[in-house]
């Protein structure tokens, strides 16, 4: 396999357009990608020609509007080339059907932001991120609006938010002399995710209906080994792996890191960053091929991120940062970043953005799924910290509390092996516990779950940056003695949102109580957390920055809870299906066996006490019954919902999903004692050590 050759194969990438479309259209078609200048839609024809050509040449028939609607998921409706010509058909696009689509809206959340009878919307023409052919069908990345205007997706307000940070990013620099025609956000999203085996998962409703598992007790083994960390790859996993990168090579996608995760069958695949609306497709992508190729090895990708209690879940680290076109990363501390003003302004405006912000930035992140994770002393914790490591830390620590900041050099390291080379140890180590993490050049948001999109977070990162960027950009344009000023903002800002930086150890049990004294908010579910979106100063920064509507902002909020709701009346229903249908009998019928065996062993002679048994019965027969008691709650408190979407979802998450819990509880405990022969599940280490 020729890797160069393979790469991008099935897009529509640069050098395809270069070598198929006029020379004025190319040029213009670039201007619109590189320097965001608006589409001259007079060239549409002609790239719709040449973008069929070349998808029928790589044997497409149809062709689709690719969006994303609120769901994390893609959606697509496939149109075929065909038009009538005489007798026989014709392949044609046409630059109206490349632009513009017509998708009928009304089965999509709107949260209420359009009315049932205005099912109108329409998909349009994103230039900026790549069509590509898949199975036969050419997808055309789209954004997806409401006939009255509203976003209806993800994509329009995320391009809204990388305009509004361009535009601020850009008044910012001019202030210290540098122009350039755009500033971009870049993303590389590392994706978590588990491996098991279809077999294994067929025999699993929960898995299959809810993504994760509502029951199970704790393997004998879990990951306290700390075996399966980079360990060496499975055959079935590696040639799983080969599979996926080709795949995604394929698609220009820049797969590069794959190794083991923590927990067993975990795994992790990260691609080089790039532009984070191409970021964000790419991901979409992503998951889905991950999901399809895994088929093909007889295998499944769970991208939830719990899929198994009691084990690590999995998340995607979303590494955020922005440069100029000329290449020049504004979060990059160079040599010695005390000295260098624009870079620490930048840090203060981030940090700023960060504390003033943290309510919508946890709520971005917050889903029925990824509460298992940050509510749950998993990594990370659902407090918004900022860790920027020793020597960024002294740096602030010197401002705010004037420490004396001593710059520490780079030095060479050596490990006393002398054969091993010389290599220059960095300046400071990683804190993985706290959720915004600078490493390096950029920062790391790790509190976005497996299966999210990654638009929800960078929207609002890059809004709140935005925000803060204008407000520094405000405050220093009229500055007599600019240095002077800027230095004193930076000190400002840094002094103000003080309380978001960590640097302890955000899973430890002080940092709670701590975060608490600080005033950092804590919100453990998403019932809790949402509702900051609501807020007047929250909604506001989305209208000032023109990334939403108030409307829309609220309509988003609301669907997010809603998807709540739903989620978590789908996982109780679940849960009650597998406890009455399957648990409950299949332990009566060993519980009868066990009984009948007694009668057996007591008819040969009245000698045998026959002690374990009877104990035996006694304490299955007292926990199914427990259980039943448990699955009644749950059904009662179920079927008495209140109105509202707030209301609702407090009811989910603190009596719906606690009576979950005693479920749960009860069956995970009847599982150790019951036999395998009897149990109606594949059990976690069937699920988790069937892959070989
Ligand atoms: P880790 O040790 O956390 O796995 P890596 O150095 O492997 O970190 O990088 C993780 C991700 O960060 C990769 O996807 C990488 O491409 C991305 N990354 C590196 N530089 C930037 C940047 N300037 N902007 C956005 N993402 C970046
Ligand atoms: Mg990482």
């Amino acid at each position: 396999m020729n890797v160069t050759e393979l790469f991008g194969c099935n897009v529509f990438n640069d050098e395809v357009m270069k070598n198929s479309l006029p020379k004025e259209v190319y040029k213009s078609l670039r201007r619109t990608i590189d320097a965001g200048e608006p589409l001259d839609t007079s060239i549409a024809s002609a790239v719709a020609s040449a973008m069929k050509d070349w998808a029928v040449s790589k044997g497409a028939t149809h062709y689709t509007h690719w969006f994303q609607p609120l769901t994390n998921l893609t959606a697509e409706k496939h149109d075929s080339f065909i038009e009538p010509s005489g007798d026989k058909v014709i392949m044609q696009l046409t630059g109206k059907s490349l632009i513009v689509g017509e998708p009928d809206a009304s089965s999509f959340p709107s949260g209420g932001s359009r009315a049932t009878n205005a099912a109108r919307g329409y998909t349009a023409w994103d230039p900026t991120s790549p069509a590509f052919v898949k199975e036969g069908t050419l997808y055309i990345p789209t954004i997806f609006v409401s006939y009255t205007g509203e976003t209806l997706d993800k994509k329009a307000p995320l391009l809204k938010s990388m305009t509004a940070l361009d535009t601020q990013t850009k008044r910012l620099l001019k202030l210290f002399g540098i122009e350039c025609k755009k500033v971009s956000t870049t993303v590389g999203p590392e994706q978590e995710y588990f491996i098991i085996d279809e077999k294994e998962y067929l025999k699993r409703k929960d898995l299959i209906l809810t993504g994760r598992t509502l029951f199970g007790a704790l393997p004998s083994r879990g990951q306290e080994l700390e075996d399966h960390y980079f360990g060496v790859l499975k055959t079935r996993i590696s040639e799983f792996m080969r599979d996926l990168d080709e795949t995604l090579w394929s698609y220009g996608i820049l797969a590069k890191t794959k190794h083991n995760e923590v927990a067993p069958a975990q795994h992790e695949l990260a691609p080089i960053f790039t532009t984070t609306n191409v970021a964000v497709d790419d991901n979409q992508l992503t998951m889905e091929l991950m999901k399809k190729v895994a088929q093909k090895h007889g295998l499944v990708c769970l991208l939830h991120e719990k899929p198994f209690e009691g084990i690590n879940g999995s998340g995607k680290h979303n590494n955020w940062s922005l440069s100029t076109d000329a290449g020049l990363n504004l979060l990059d501390p160079g040599e010695s970043p005390e000295n260098n003003a624009r870079f620490m302004l930048i840090l203060a405006c981030v940090i700023a953005a960060v504390d003033e912000y943290q309510g919508i930035l946890r709520a971005s992140v917050a889903s029925a799924g990824n509460d298992h994770r940050l509510g749950a002393n998993e990594a990370p914790p659902a407090i918004l910290s900022v860790y920027l490591g020793d020597q960024l830390g002294a740096i602030v620590d010197s401002i705010v509390l004037g420490k004396e900041y001593v710059p520490k050099k780079a030095v060479p390291g050596s490990i006393g092996v002398p054969e091993s080379p010389i290599f220059p140890i960095d300046t400071t180590d990683r804190n993985r516990t706290s959720p915004f993490a600078f490493t390096g050049n950029k920062f790391e948001f790790r509190m976005l779950g497996s299966t999210a999109s990654v638009a929800d977070p960078n929207i609002v990162l890059n809004t709140i940056a935005a925000e803060s960027f204008s407000r520094a950009a405000d405050a220093l344009s009229d500055a007599k003695d600019f240095p002077k000023a800027c230095k004193e903002d930076t000190d400002k800002l840094l002094k103000a949102d003080y309380r978001i930086i960590i640097n302890c150890d955000g899973y430890g049990p002080e940092w709670e109580p701590e975060a608490e004294r600080r005033g950092l908010l804590n919100n453990k579910t998403t019932a809790d957390a949402v509702p900051e979106c609501f807020k007047k100063e929250n909604l506001d920064v989305f209208v000032h920055q023109g990334v939403y509507t108030e409307k829309e902002a609220i309509a988003r909020a609301n669907i997010q809870l809603e998807n709540y709701i739903k989620m978590i009346n789908i996982e109780a229903l679940t849960m009650l299906e597998m406890a009455k249908q399957d648990i409950y009998p299949s332990v009566n019928a060993y519980v009868a066996e066990v009984c009948a065996t007694v009668a057996a062993k007591r008819a040969v002679s009245d000698k045998i006490v026959c002690a374990a048994d009877t104990e035996l019965v006694e304490k299955l027969s007292m926990m199914n019954d427990a259980m039943i008691a448990a699955v009644n709650k749950l059904e009662k408190d179920l079927s008495e919902m209140p109105e509202g979407e707030v209301p609702a979802s407090m009811k989910m998450a603190h009596v719906v999903v606690p009576d979950m819990e005693e479920v749960r509880r009860c069956a995970d405990s009847m599982e150790k004692l019951c036999s395998s022969d009897y149990w109606p599940y594949p059990t976690y280490t069937d699920l988790l050590y069937s892959v070989k």
